[in-house]
């Protein structure tokens, strides 16, 4: 499957609008995407484990979307199969006081993976160009400089590119996914965690309000996405209102990325190898 297609790594002519929220890529079923995405989870597998033993580099997932496009879902289904011990995931929501009373970007960066670790960010710092954007959440000490205005908000997006550009030169590898839903899938989601009392949890009258805001929501994903997509740290707005599609196509992507970095097993060197050497013949004439 082609991947450049959904890929974001210029936003200088980037438009949400020109994406799909339907796209299938081709994929006629679930069951024939499900087989692929576990010949991909296994896959990945094998790269986490060298990603594991080389502990040098690690990846961080940034997983950004409007209510009930299937983040939770998507972390579970895609990361099934992972070596948990080399896997982080860290859930953003509204920041405490003890967050608020640092700089917007602290909370994240104690929670960057390790080395030879995948991070996983459900939410992000974009939520502080998104919600905090959409609902004006900054207050007087979080900005004790002019107004919150356009100038501020461009300045907060270099922030965060010039963060992501840190994180790579550091060996912290960004991806970033866009769930991107349509509304009127999004409706049909809520509805259904309302009608089955097993989904019911899931549901938050707040989750109703946002909805209200969609169109401010599209327009601060279209000025973060444009504003924040680089060589380096890209974007990937991936079509979610088929789950199945969505969750194959970010296995595919997150399989892509780990074998562009060229994972090895470490070599060891012939000191350690005859040391090896050593030790089994030790173990062979154990008595
Ligand atoms: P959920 O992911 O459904 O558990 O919801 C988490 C909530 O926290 C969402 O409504 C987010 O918009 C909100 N949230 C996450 N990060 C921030 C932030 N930096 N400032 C304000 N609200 C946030
Ligand atoms: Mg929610």
């Amino acid at each position: 499957m082609k991947i450049e297609k959904y890929k974001v790594s210029d936003g200088k002519d980037f438009s949400l609008d020109d994406f799909a929220t339907n796209d299938k890529g081709g994929y006629k079923n679930k069951d024939e995407a499900l087989s692929d995405m576990n010949k991909n989870i296994e896959k990945i597998e094998s790269e986490q484990d060298k990603l594991y033993a080389q502990n040098q580099k690690s990846v961080l997932l940034i997983i950004q979307a409007m209510d009930a496009a299937g983040k939770d879902g998507l972390i579970k289904h895609v990361m099934t199969g992972l070596n948990p011990q080399g896997t982080q995931v860290f859930s953003f929501k509204q920041p405490s006081a003890e967050e608020l009373d640092h700089d917007f970007l602290w909370r994240y960066n104690k929670s960057l993976p390790e080395r030879g670790r995948i991070g996983i960010f459900n939410r992000s710092y974009y939520e502080d160009v998104l919600v905090v954007k959409v609902h004006n959440l900054i207050e007087v000490n979080q900005y004790p400089y002019n107004k919150v205005n356009d100038k501020f908000w461009y300045n907060r997006y270099e922030h965060i590119k010039n963060y992501e550009k840190y994180l790579y030169d550091n060996g912290i590898i960004p991806v970033k996914i866009f769930l991107n839903v349509s509304k009127d899938e999004q409706k049909e989601r809520f509805m259904s965690r309302l009608n089955d009392s097993s989904k019911n949890w899931k549901f938050s009258i707040a989750d109703v309000k946002e909805r209200a805001y969609w169109n401010e929501y599209q327009k601060a994903y279209q000025d973060a996405i444009s504003a924040t997509a680089s060589e380096i740290a890209p974007w990937y707005i991936i079509p979610a209102d088929k789950k199945w599609f969505a969750r194959l196509l970010v296995s595919e992507i997150f399989l892509h990325i780990l074998k562009g970095m060229n994972l090895e097993y470490p070599q060891i060197s012939k000191e350690e190898s005859a040391r090896l050497a050593d030790a089994k013949k030790a173990l062979e004439e154990e008595k």
